[in-house]
């Protein structure tokens, strides 16, 4: 199992969809873009969708 599916939102603690190369929040309508497999996962890289 990829540990990416594990991860949940650092602001929601809800589960996290898997797009490609983005993770996404659906509840807060914010994504974390994943980089050579490593979710960046700093709240200022967050992006609003
Ligand atoms: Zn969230």
């Amino acid at each position: 199992m990829n540990y990416i599916s594990l991860l949940v939102c650092p602001l929601c603690k809800s589960k996290l969809e898997r797009r490609k190369n983005q993770l996404i929040c659906k509840k807060c309508k914010i994504r974390f873009k994943i980089k050579d497999g490593m979710p960046d996962m700093l709240l200022g890289h967050v992006e609003k969708i």
